[in-house]
């Protein structure tokens, strides 16, 4: 029997990289086993190192809306990457970006690009404190934003004011200034901004990271209307939400204007970018123009810049993308209810256009303690079940399912055929 590729590149992996892999929840360490090591994507099929091909729900995590390897965005890096791949100088390449991104997201009037999401929360939360004079901040439970010291924090059940860091290195100090709410409780919310000592409220307008929460009706809304009366500033990060769940992301789809948004992921069209932007008072604040240091070596790179523009081009010019993913979240919304109906499996299924979760829970699930009620085991056996079938998801039941343009009915056909064998096995 040939040994396969995938555990000798895991085997030697691990003997250079910590736990094998460069961003941990790629290491399958929740659910077990050996991680497929992808050699190459096209549309909505992964191709691992054995040969082994998967239809593909992860996405990169999200930034692939348009699919693996979409001819737009490869042409455009490859036209980029024959002028050179980093300059440390302005191009013309990064002003059209940020046209793109002012012109398609409502509440950005100017924009800073950066190299991640990370490090577009952390500049956006320093951005915030600068403005309003406070070092507080408010984020959600089950919420993430990058891991930058001051998001890797939870409060401990029922504690208002102190938060207890989530990792070793993160200081107490800095846990103290980080406030954490339910989400969804516009009360928990309320509370906890009540001393006008909170900089920012932090929130992913659909939460992607505890499995995929929709907000509650009035939930954004109400966010805003809490930030006005307190003078804290309402930060959206949509690193996830944004371009995925409207042009405009979810500010477009709720209609509900943040003083801060942070991006990432679809913004880069596959390559490395994040972005942060507001506006114009709030990111005027930001040097060279104010006194709020930021800065990167590689910010605005040209290859990246090129991805994002082709993305953002193709999405501009095409939104009829949408009324796609919309019908393929349907025909999974369909599916499930049927699975569910016949079979009567405890499933709650949360979708907000192309991004969605199954939850193997009676639900609903509105908030972290909803969204982590489900058995760990049951998850692995259906991961470990789905993969078997050839379909890739996430290999934790906190994360999202993604939708892109490259997917097909016949291919949401094989999903929930998929579904139903695995469930089956779950349950049975
Ligand atoms: N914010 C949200 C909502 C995210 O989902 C993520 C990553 O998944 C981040 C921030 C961090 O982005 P990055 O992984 O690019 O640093």
């Amino acid at each position: 029997m040939t040994p396969s590729r995938n555990h000798t590149l895991f085997d030697q992996a691990r003997a250079v990289i910590p736990g094998g892999v460069n961003s941990p929840v790629r290491a399958f360490g929740k659910v077990g086993g050996t991680p497929p090591f992808i050699e190459s994507a096209s549309g909505a099929t992964l191709r691992d190192a054995d040969g082994r091909e998967y239809l593909d729900f992860v996405g990169s995590w999200g930034p692939m809306l348009l699919g693996h390897a979409h001819p737009a965005v490869i042409g455009a890096v490859v036209e980029a990457a024959q002028r050179g791949t980093s300059f440390g100088a302005p191009t013309e390449r990064e002003v059209g970006l940020a046209r793109r991104v002012v012109e398609m997201v409502p509440s950005i009037e100017k924009v800073r690009f950066v190299n991640s999401g990370t490090e577009a929360t952390m500049s956006a939360l320093r951005v915030a404190r600068a403005a309003t004079g406070r070092s507080g901040m408010l984020k959600y439970r089950g919420g993430y934003h990058g891991h930058a010291d001051a998001f890797l924090v939870e409060a401990g059940s029922g504690a208002a004011t102190l938060g207890v860091p989530d990792s070793p290195g993160v200081t107490p100090g800095t846990a103290a200034d980080t406030r954490t709410a339910e989400y969804n409780d516009l009360d928990d919310t309320r509370r906890l901004l009540d001393d006008g000592r909170v900089a920012c409220v932090f929130v992913e307008p659909v939460a992607g990271n505890m499995g995929c929460v929709p907000p509650a009706p009035g939930f954004l809304e109400g966010l805003r209307e809490l930030c006005d009366a307190t003078g804290t500033l309402l930060v959206f990060d949509e690193v996830m939400t944004g371009f995925r769940v409207a042009p405009g992301g979810a500010q477009e789809r709720f209609g509900v204007r943040p003083d801060l948004t942070t991006l990432g992921k679809i913004v880069g069209g596959g390559l490395p970018v994040g972005a942060f932007g507001g506006r114009t008072d709030l990111m005027d604040l930001v040097a060279p123009a104010g006194p709020v240091y930021q800065a990167g070596t590689l910010s605005g790179n040209p290859l990246a810049s090129a991805a994002g523009n082709a993305a953002l081009a193709f999405i501009a010019e095409h939104p009829e993308l949408y009324t796609h993913l919309e019908a393929l979240g349907g025909q999974l919304d369909d599916g499930i209810a049927r699975i569910r109906g016949t079979h009567g499996y405890p499933l709650t299924w949360n979708r907000v256009g192309s991004m969605a979760s199954l939850f193997l829970t009676e639900g609903p699930v509105t908030d972290w303690p909803s969204a982590s009620a489900g058995e760990a085991e049951r998850f692995t056996r259906f991961f470990h079940g789905m993969l078997a079938e050839g379909i890739y998801l996430a290999p934790s039941p906190y994360e999202a399912w993604f939708l892109s343009l490259a997917h097909t009915e016949s291919h949401m056909d094989r999903l929930l055929t998929a579904l139903e064998r695995t469930l089956a096995t779950v349950f049975g």
